[in-house]
């Protein structure tokens, strides 16, 4: 990206932060913890070394799914379910989500709360806030964070993510702010040591997505062969009956479900990987999220604690991560070729998709919209 080149300075450190505080205290928080927790802040290198960090190669659909997915976690899962159990169920009953789902976000997010991260969060949230990448946002986060403080929810000397994630679910200070839950009544709302209430504020938050507790997330489909590939787009909604017109089958070949509900069609592989049909509730998890990736291994990692199989579509046998270059040759490549990818980042965004979808078409090859070394190869020699 070229982004690192166009941000600018950032304000002198200690009068930014005298200002910083002017408004934390203008808000009404206590000035004695804000001083405490604002006393010896300052901006930490390492924490700007992440934000900048940019990865060389891209992650695969496949290498995202055995990161997030291996027997051990499957096993552990299984095993806190019981454990937990009647906690789970009662917060299930109270704020309509299936323990499974609770346990599998508790899962990729902490490893069940065996790693929060241990950066300092005032200090984390400082550098951000103070630098000018995303100062707007983490200028919200700090405060959010130092209101948290103020009320007794969370010690000063709190440790989470490099960006201020936190506790046993990962909140950002302003969804801890606004959706966490003080589950066991004792006042507090403690995500770190309290399962009460870090399974209930998890639970609260996908409840205030628009979580349906009579739904599962998605499943696996197999598509019929020359399935108009123009379908598969997020905003295309139809009922299950018309999917199942139109071919669409389970994974294993069986009918789709009898059942009112509608879904929407996702390739996160391109049209030779696995295909899935996902409802409302894969929303829910997205606005958690917003990473496609991250939904479907929620979704399937919930499925494996009951009992399910992995993903029926066999992995490629030789599939070759992109590397940033790749991804900006393609970019440079079907810009120049008239495809607009609203710019060259290095980054495949939605626009770098619909680019790549455009050329399938016009070149008469399965418009999947999904950039690979087969692309760019076809792309050389257009
Ligand atoms: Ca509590």
């Amino acid at each position: 990206m070229a982004q690192a080149a166009t941000i600018p300075p950032p304000p002198p450190f200690d009068e930014w932060l005298a200002e910083l505080r002017d408004e934390a205290i203008s808000k009404g928080l206590n000035s004695d913890i804000v001083d405490l927790a604002l006393k010896d802040a300052k901006p930490i290198a390492r924490v700007l070394e992440l934000d900048r960090r940019q990865p060389e190669f891209t992650l695969t659909f496949w290498k995202y799914l055995s990161n997030a997915i291996s027997d051990k976690r499957i096993k552990r899962g299984r095993e806190l379910l019981a454990e937990h159990g009647p906690l789970l169920e009662q917060v299930a009953k109270k704020f309509g989500v299936q323990p499974r789902f609770l346990v599998a976000f508790w899962g990729l997010e902490t490893n069940f709360g065996q790693y929060f991260g241990k950066i300092p969060v005032v200090g984390s949230l400082v550098t951000l806030a103070h630098d000018r990448r995303r100062a707007k946002f983490f200028r919200a986060q700090l405060l959010a964070a130092l209101e948290l403080m103020s009320k007794g929810d969370m010690p000063v000397d709190v440790g989470g993510s490099w960006a201020g994630a936190m506790g046993n679910f990962q909140f950002i200070p302003t969804t801890y702010r606004d959706f966490a839950v003080d589950g066991d009544g004792d006042g507090k709302r403690d995500l770190w040591n309290n399962l009460s209430d870090a399974f209930s504020s998890a639970a609260n938050y996908l409840s205030k997505s628009g979580w349906n507790i009579d739904r599962t997330w998605g499943r696996e489909i197999k598509l019929p062969k020359g399935f108009d590939l123009a379908l598969i787009d997020p905003k295309i909604k139809k009922s299950l009956k018309e999917w199942q017109a139109l071919g669409v089958r389970r994974a294993d070949g069986r009918n789709l479900p009898v059942v009112a509900i509608e879904g929407s069609l996702v390739l996160p592989a391109g049209h030779k990987g696995p295909a899935f049909i996902i409802y409302s509730n894969f929303n829910s998890i997205m606005t958690w999220n917003r990473s496609t990736f991250y939904a479907i291994a929620i979704g399937h990692l919930a499925d494996r604690f009951m009992g399910q199989g992995g993903v029926l579509t066999p992995p490629p046998v030789n599939e070759i991560a992109l590397s940033r270059d790749n991804v900006i040759e393609i970019q440079n490549l079907l810009t120049a070729k008239g495809f607009d990818t609203n710019g060259v980042d290095g980054m495949i965004g939605p626009m770098t998709r619909k680019a790549v979808r455009s050329f399938q078409a016009k070149v008469g090859i399965p418009a999947d919209g999904y950039p690979s070394m087969e692309l760019l190869e076809k792309l050389r020699k257009y």
